[in-house]
This record gives C-alpha cells, structure tokens and sequence, in this order.
C-alpha cells in the first residue's frame, strides 16, 4: 500500500476513542470565562482603589498609574497558580501574522529550601523575549536586537490549559528599544487611539460626554477540515498549507449541498470541542455552519471591541487547530486549499462604538441621532474612497491572491456597498434634499428620520469587498488565515483622517455661533460629491464592473505585487504618520516584511512542487508507462493485435510525462535564476516567473493524475480528501 491508500484505510477504521469533552457536564454560565483574568475577577481579587484605577484605564485609556502593577501581578499570580498555573508568558503578535510565546516559571529557587514564586508588577509590565528571530524587517539591527513586550492591560490575561499544567498568558505589545512596533498590537493601539480622538470631536457637537471611541469587530472565520491522514500524506499541504496538485473533483460544489446542511458527526464533535476550549477562554464564539464548498465551515463570535477581537481570533484559529488534532483532523485555514473550490475567507464586520456602548454607525431612532450618523457614514466612505488602496494592501499577501478576484471571493477592486435604502438617502442628501423617491418625504439633516434600513440577508449583496449591513461595514476580502489587526489598523486611521477633516469646519461655524444641523446640510453634498464613485451595488464580479470602476479611476492591484507598493506611498506614509500609527521606517518595514513574505511562500510552493513532481509523480508515471508497454509487448509476442487505443494511451501518457520534466526543467531554472536588484526586484521575479513556471508543472501533474492508474498515484486526491470523512 502507498500512503494514500494507508490513509484511506486509517480513515474507515477511525473511531472516537481518545477524543472526549472533560467538561462536557460543566454548564456554559460556570465554563464562560474561567480561565480568563476578567473583570469580576479583578473586581473580586483588587483593592478597591487598585480595581479602579486599572478599569479607568481599559474603558477609557487613561495612563497606567505603575504603582499598582505590583498589585495587579500579586493577584494575577495568586489567581493563576490556584489553577495550576506554573509559567508565565508575555503573549505578543509578532509581524509574523502569529503569536508567539516565552514562558517563564513562576517559581525562582532560593539559597535556604524551598522555591519561592515570583512575578512582580515589573515582569507584568514589561519583558525582554530574545527575539531577534522574529522579522523586523531592517529596524532592529543586531546591536540593538532585542524588543521588549508591553503589558496591554486593554485585552484580559487567560491561562491556556495543557494536559501536563497551565500558563498565565499576559497579552503584550511587542517594540523596539527605540521604541518602534515590531508587532501587529502596538499599531492597532495606535490606531484605536487615533480614532477615539476623531470621533470623539462628532460626539462632543452632539453633546455627548463619552470619553472614548473604540472600533468593534466581529471576525466571522471560514476553514476546512479534513482527515489527518490524508494531510500527511501530501508534503504541499505539510508545507505549504494548500495543495499544489490535484485534479478537480467530478463531485465538486456544483450541487451546492453542503452549505448549511447537516453537519457530520466527527465535526460536530470537534466544534463543540473546540467552543467549550473556548468559552473557557472567554471568546464568545456564537454561530457555526457549513459553508460553500465541501468540507468547508465557519464560526463566527460575537463582536467585541478591536483589540480584544484581534487577540481572541488568534485564539479561535490557534484553539481550533489544537482541538482538530484530537479528533484525527486537520484544519486548513490557507485561502486557497484546493484549486477550483471556493477559498476561505474572514469577513471582518466592523463599526464604531463609545464607551457608553452606543453604535456610531446605527442608524438613530430620533433626526438628532440620525444627523451623527449621517456624518460617521459619510466620513467611513470617503475614507474608503481616499485610501481604498490601503484597504487593499492590507489584504495583501500570496495566499490571498489565490481568492481575490475569482468568482466566489470580492475583486481586487475596493468599492463600497450601500443597499438602495441608503444610496437613495445618500442621492437625496447629495442633491441637498430633494424628493426622495422611495419615502415621498424630503431629507433634511436634524428634521428627518430615516426609513428603518433593511437588514435582512435578501438585501446584501455578497460580491462586495466591503458592505454596508445595516449597523456595521462587512470587510469582506480580508484571508481566512491573517491576522484581523492590518485591515482594522487600516480602517480606524483612514476614518481617523476623514472624520477630521469633516469636523474641523464643522467645529468652527459652530463656534461661530452657526447652525449645527444647517452647517452639516451644507457640508455632507460635498462629502459625498468626493466619495460616490466608491460606492457600488451592482455585481462585483462582473466584467461590466471591472470596466466601470477603471472609468470611474478605481485602482484594481490583481495581486500582491502590485499593491504593496501603494503602502510606501507618499499619501500612506503621511496619512499614517499624521496619525501616529506607522513612523515612516515603521512602514518601510513592513514593506519589506510583507515582500519577503511573498517571495519566501512563493520559493517554497516551488520547491515543494519540484520535489512532488520528481518523488512522487514522476515515479508513479513512469510506473504505469513501463506497465502499458509491457502489455502493449506482451500482446505482440502473443501474436495478438495491438489495438491502436493502447498504443495511443501509451504516447498520450510518454508526452504528458516528458511535458512534466519539461516543466520541472523550467521551474528548475526559474528558481535559481539570479535576480539583480532589491527586495521588490526578487518579489516580483517570484511572481513573473517562478509562480508561472509552478504553475505549468502542477497543469501537468493534474493531467497525469487523470492518466495514470489508481492504484499507482500516490497523493490523496481532492475527492478523497473532500468527501471521505
Ligand atoms: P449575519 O452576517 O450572519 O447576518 P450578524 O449581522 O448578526 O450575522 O453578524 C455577523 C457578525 O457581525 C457577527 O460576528 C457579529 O457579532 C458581528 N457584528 C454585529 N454587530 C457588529 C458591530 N456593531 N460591530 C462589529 N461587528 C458586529
Ligand atoms: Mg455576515
């Protein structure tokens, strides 16, 4: 048997044992939250004044009064120790897109007996990880190389339970002795901070005494989940998380019955799994279904404040990988796993909330409310049609280059989605209040309310990269397996900068003793003017569009490559450095990180093909090629007949063989091709000519795939791995 006849056969014998749910009986009100150094627990465990100080910090970004770290640790500790805790970890987002971890014991050995715990406000505070292996991309030279974490007292520490102990995990943001981010949190602090200033300004006009402004985000994350064995058995997915060969399926989604349908039995198990490891954790997960494409599903949580979301998506996508393990599968969180099967995507809902937990971008019930509204909504849209760029580079990356683009995932195009409800309000508010044809009425700003805005599913319009849905923007083209972090950095700064320049003028004429509502009637027409050519209802994958939106001057960056650029413009690196949230070196940075990035997926996808196309497929070619000339000579000095369709299929099968060593003979030289020139040089030679040059390798192994007999091919193929379960 070969390895993926192995892995056919692990999977019929497949059985439950092992897989168990320790906490099954516990009920959810007892199991949310426990390993989480939440708010009760502080409430519970800190001195009053200490409790205080440390709330007013997180709802309302005050400075960390130090003093009370000390405090804070001692409980920290004594809560976790109580629940086997022996290691401590800063727990920070690298620019690796992951997380990353360094444990320290609690326990420090004293000369005189026994150990003593230690962990004292300094070490909550602050820590040293040597890091100088994660990217930094040309900021930390070696003699400065390590960075230093941050104690983020905005996202709850938790405990991550372990058969053999547990470990408090602080989570931390992650910087430069110079003081530059080296991480994903810090920027998205930043930027958090940025947008709590701006809106801020709309809020005090409206008379509000809010004190902060926070982004919100529900990331609804899709993945597939296929048998373990079946992983094993294929190097590309080992590798490089996707397939790089493989044939399409003849049962492919063609018949689209998965996508809410019953969900199998091993999955089930898995998710509840996976929702109870995460409760404990205090990540709300709340829906799971199936979705588009076999083997394919989603889970969703509640939405909750940005940051707080960022790290709790770190932790469905880590938890859910950990718990897949236990039931003998594995989860694919790449965009593009299987070619010819819809991707996996993560659509980040978004909004704006005040920490008296008003939605800014909810339409109001009174036309006070409705004014706010109207210019956080005009203010979101002419950010998106300022820097849709940025939007776009912030969803750059190889992976998802794959799905942007392609029939089933948003274009490449960045525009906006209304629903005729809103565009209608927005065409009638454009003209200055003219007749609304849908409500019969006339939209004056402070004197109208709006029509109650549909929000149901009929009305959305799913090829949109980023749609309006009644209370919040869906950002749909973020990957399934990035960090939400880059899109929301994007977002909150973009908005950040409209919003200023909306309220600027507004915040003088009221000064001057102007109209508030008369002053926004008068201002909005010419926002809007600036912002509707981003606006789009139509289909977004139409070809129709992609000629409209080049009229309308919409850029369209097909792929990695020619986007990341519009990062080092010069519009970005004011825009972000007006704002706090990237230094220009800071940009330049990730600049370079994101073109490594791209070039390094790309090298390996090649030499990972190159390697299967020689061990695996090639061998098995060459097998069933000597196995038809041997019947084909075996006939011949039996006297019989040769038929033709014999001879056929053998040089059918000798052509497709040599255009495989053809292409491996290609991609070969395509590689090791030197490349004069910088980073971006060698991104772009891996896009023009390694991915290509990839590509007419795998087009030859898929054909050889359809030849060569069964018992002979070596990988799993996509209808095994898609449908046995
Ligand atoms: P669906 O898109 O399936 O109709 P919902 O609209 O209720 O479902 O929500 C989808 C996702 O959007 C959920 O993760 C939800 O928590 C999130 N969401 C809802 N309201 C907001 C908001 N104000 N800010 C950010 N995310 C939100
Ligand atoms: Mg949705």
């Amino acid at each position: 048997m070969n390895a993926r006849q192995h892995a056919v056969a692990a999977i019929t014998s497949w059985s439950q044992n092992g897989a168990r749910l320790a906490t099954k009986d516990v009920p959810i009100r007892r199991l949310y939250g426990m390993n989480v150094f939440s708010d009760e627990v502080m409430r519970a465990r800190l001195p009053e004044n200490v409790y205080r100080a440390l709330r007013n910090t997180i709802k309302k970004g005050a400075p960390l009064d130090e003093t009370i770290a000390d405090v804070v640790a001692t409980a920290m500790k004594e809560w976790a120790m109580e629940r086997g805790a022996t290691h401590y970890t800063h727990w920070f987002l690298p620019m690796t897109g992951l997380t990353a971890e360094k444990h320290d014991s609690f326990l420090s050995p004293t000369e005189a007996g026994p150990a003593i715990a230690e962990f004292s406000g300094k070490e909550l505070v602050k820590g040293e990880p040597d890091a100088s292996s994660f990217p930094s991309g040309g900021i930390r030279a070696t003699f400065e190389a390590r960075g230093y974490t941050a104690w983020d007292p905005t996202s709850p520490a938790f405990i991550l339970e372990n058969v053999n102990g547990t470990t408090l995990c602080i989570p931390t943001a992650y910087c430069s002795w110079t003081g530059e981010a080296l991480d994903k949190k810090t920027p998205l602090l930043r930027s958090v901070e940025a947008l709590s200033k701006q809106a801020l300004r709309i809020l005090r006009l409206f008379g509000s005494d809010a004190s902060k402004v926070f982004s919100t985000a529900g990331p609804e994350q899709e993945y597939f989940l296929i048998d373990k064995n079946f992983y094993y058995a294929r190097p590309d997915l080992i590798n490089a998380g996707r397939t790089l060969f493989g044939a399409k399926p003849p049962k492919g989604q063609e018949m689209e019955d998965h996508y809410f349908g019953a969900i199998p039995e091993r999955v089930l198990a898995f998710m509840h799994e996976s929702e109870t490891e995460l409760y404990k954790l205090g990540v709300p997960v709340k829906t799971r279904h199936n979705e588009v494409a076999p083997s394919q599903y989603e889970i969703a949580p509640i939405f909750e404040n940005a940051n707080v979301a960022t790290d709790h998506n770190m932790l469905v996508m880590e938890t859910m990988k950990r718990v897949a393990d236990r039931y003998g599968l594995q989860l694919l969180l790449h965009e593009k796993p299987f070619a010819g099967i819809n991707g996996s995507g993560k659509h980040v809902n978004w909004s704006l909330a005040d920490d008296h937990g008003n939605n800014l971008l909810r339409p109001g019930d009174t036309p006070h409310d409705n004014a706010q509204f109207l210019l956080f909504l005009a203010a979101v849209l002419r950010a998106v049609a300022r820097h849709g760029d940025l939007l776009r580079v912030a969803i750059a990356y190889a992976g998802n280059d794959h799905r942007l683009g392609a029939n089933e995932a948003p274009p490449a195009i960045i525009s906006v989605f209304l629903g005729d409800m809103l565009q209608d309000i927005v065409n009638q508010i454009e003209k200055g209040g003219a007749k609304s044809t849908i409500q019969g009425g006339e939209m004056r700003i402070g004197v109208s309310i709006l029509p109650p805005l549909p929000r149901d599913a009929g009305d959305r319009n799913r090829t949109s990269p980023f749609a309006f849905t009644g209370n919040k923007f869906e950002f749909r083209a973020v990957g399934s397996s990035q960090s939400i972090a880059g899109p929301i950095v994007v977002l909150n700064t973009i908005v950040a900068e409209s919003i200023d320049d909306l309220i600027t003028p507004l915040e003088t004429a009221v000064a001057a003793g102007k109209d508030l509502n008369t002053e926004i009637q008068a201002l909005l027409p010419k926002v809007i003017a600036e912002a509707k050519h981003v606006i789009f209802n139509g289909d977004n994958y139409s070809e129709a569009w992609h000629a409209e939106a080049a009229k309308r001057g919409l850029p369209n960056r097909r792929n990695t490559i020619d986007s990341l650029p519009d990062l080092i413009s010069p519009k970005s690196i004011a825009l972000f450095g007006k704002y706090g949230v990237f230094s220009e070196r800071e940009i330049h940075s990730r600049f370079e990180i994101l073109l490594e990035n791209y070039k390094k997926t790309v090298t390996i996808e090649a030499q990972i093909t190159l390697q299967m196309a020689m061990r695996q497929i090639l061998p098995a070619a060459l097998r069933y090629q000597g196995e038809i000339a041997q019947s084909v000579a075996n006939l011949k000095s039996a006297g019989a007949v040769v038929p033709k369709t014999q001879v056929s299929l053998l040089n059918e099968l000798t052509a497709t063989i040599e255009e495989l060593q053809t292409a491996i003979a290609q991609l070969e030289e395509a590689s090791e091709a030197h490349v004069e020139g910088d980073t971006y040089a060698h991104a772009k030679h891996a896009r023009d000519e390694v991915i290509p040059a990839t590509n007419a390798v795998r087009a030859a192994g898929d054909k050889l795939e359809g030849i060569v007999a069964a018992d002979l091919w070596p990988l799993p193929t996509y209808q095994e791995m898609l449908f046995i379960k």
